[in-house]
């Protein structure tokens, strides 16, 4: 049954054909087995009951949480050794709204520590595999997330996205991934990384599913002060709007071969298959035209992410003394115990990112790199909403081709690359509301294609997926395993 969207899961269950108890008991199974096979989970909750059946949708269907969003008497460890035994007291805003309509969490997701890294590989509890490829990775940060979603463990599991980590573990499971508008979700209750750019979203195989679940994890929360209230949006019941007479754009500079000079073989198919889809978007009667952004203002992209989201991670997370939260650290003093608290806790990666925080908030180098990239952002950020008064939308493809090997995973990519790797990091800067659906296979393994429109123009932007995900083949589709 695991493998049904959320309506026809209700279906089944509103006529009787399966209670919410078997749904539950399940997906639990299969959390086992997908445990088993790709390690994507922190916490696997055996004692979830179901619940009763309503007129709601979610009402008595399983999900999974990322173990970044706190969960009241559930372990919450965002994948990190300095939270390993942390079980919160509240929990998260979004979390709540969801199951006050009755859905029923099932795991905690593992993930990349604290959703810093595209990797799935930097959690505590080890690396997440790809379920269509047992030897490459789900990327991440939401790494258990779109594997269990993937491998059809049930629907929906939440993720957040920084920079990429709903959008690009989507891609490189074959689902979709919706990051709303910035505030849209609260992220009260989320981990903070890097505040400006933290959104909270879901991954799903369905885009009539994200829209479903964002629809009851949105509101205002008094709780968080950049939330909005979107009320006046219904995003599952104004899904299938019309879509003709529409307007997309494309950046030239990241999707012409000729503008790379050594493009692996799997990224040329990547792209060419990116190129078929612009097809079968113009056959909807949607207009789809080449824009050129300055090739500078695209190579800054990914510095000025790491200069912001480093800058922030480091400030937010010097709470993470041993004192307040997680294991003590030996020692005489408490600055002796702080730092072998963060020595051991912390993993390399994320060691590296606040030396690099630290750095540039430094009084002396602050206005050379900090205000800079913020700066850089602002310019990246008017360069895309200049073309938003004339598209409505960005349309590009995610990443450079299909899921890594495993084994590769440290190899720098070519900085040519980069862009074309990092590029959906502008949904971040500007707050963006960006959606992943699957664009079909190269090597037999899923790629994926993203869709990005204006501030609070969510509805428009994934009416334009839902009506693309209907002329394709990929919807709702379950990892099979290829080799
Ligand atoms: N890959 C990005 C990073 O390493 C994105 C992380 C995210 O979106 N949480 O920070």
């Amino acid at each position: 049954m695991m493998d049904k969207t959320i309506v026809e899961l209700h279906e089944e269950l509103k006529s009787g054909k399966v209670t919410s108890d078997e749904l539950v008991q399940e997906s639990l199974k299969k959390s086992h087995e997908v445990q088993e096979k790709c390690n994507a989970f922190v916490t696997i909750l055996d004692d979830a009951k179901g619940t009763e059946v309503t007129d709601d949708l979610l009402s008595g269907i399983p999900f999974g949480i990322k173990d970044n969003y706190s969960t009241k008497g559930i372990l919450s460890t965002g994948s990190s050794n300095t939270l390993k035994d942390y079980v919160p007291f509240f929990t998260a805003t979004a979390i709540e709204n969801l199951t006050k309509h009755g859905c029923v969490p099932v795991n905690k997701t593992a993930m990349d520590e604290f959703g810093m890294g595209g990797t799935g590989t930097t959690g505590h509890t080890g690396v997440q595999k790809n379920p269509w490829d047992t030897s490459r990775m789900c990327a991440g940060s939401s790494s258990g997330s779109a594997a269990a979603v993937a491998a059809g463990v049930y629907p929906f599991a939440t993720g957040s996205d920084t920079g990429d980590s709903i959008r690009k573990p989507a891609a490189f499971c074959g689902i979709v991934g919706y990051k709303p508008t910035y505030g849209m979700i609260s992220r009260y209750g989320l981990f903070a990384f890097a505040s400006s750019l933290d959104t909270c979203g879901v991954l799903t195989r369905s885009v009539e599913d994200a829209a479903i679940v964002v629809d009851a994890m949105k509101g205002i929360d008094p709780k968080d002060m950049t939330s909005w209230d979107s009320s006046n949006i219904n995003l599952y019941k104004d899904l299938s709007k019309d879509v003709k007479g529409k307007k997309l754009f494309y950046i030239k500079e990241i999707v012409d071969k000729n503008n790379y000079k050594n493009l692996p073989k799997e990224t040329e198919e990547h792209l060419d298959n990116f190129m078929k889809t612009i097809d079968k978007v113009k056959e909807l009667g949607i207009e789809v035209e080449e824009v050129s952004i300055n090739q500078d203002l695209l190579n800054a992209i990914a510095s000025t992410y790491v200069v912001i989201s480093c800058a922030e991670a480091t400030s937010n997370m010097s709470n993470l003394t041993g004192f307040s939260f997680g294991p003590r650290g030996e020692g005489s003093t408490y600055q002796e115990q702080m730092k072998d608290h963060r020595t051991k806790g912390f993993s390399s990666l994320i060691k590296r990112r606040f030396v690099i925080g630290s750095y540039v908030l430094q009084a002396v180098n602050q206005d050379k790199y900090f205000k800079n990239a913020q700066r850089a952002r602002r310019l990246i950020v008017d360069a895309i909403k200049e073309q938003f008064k004339k598209y409505d939308g960005l349309i590009l493809p995610v990443g450079t081709g299909p899921a890594t090997k495993l084994d590769n995973h440290d190899m720098v990519s070519d900085d040519e690359l980069t862009v074309l790797d990092e590029h959906l990091q502008i949904g971040n800067f500007g707050g963006f509301p960006s959606i992943t659906i699957p664009n079909g296979f190269v090597d037999g393994l899923p790629v994926g294609i993203n869709i990005t429109g204006n501030c609070y123009d969510d509805q428009n932007v994934l009416n334009i997926a839902y009506a693309l995900e209907s002329s394709m083949d990929y919807k709702n589709q379950i990892a099979k395993e290829v080799k």
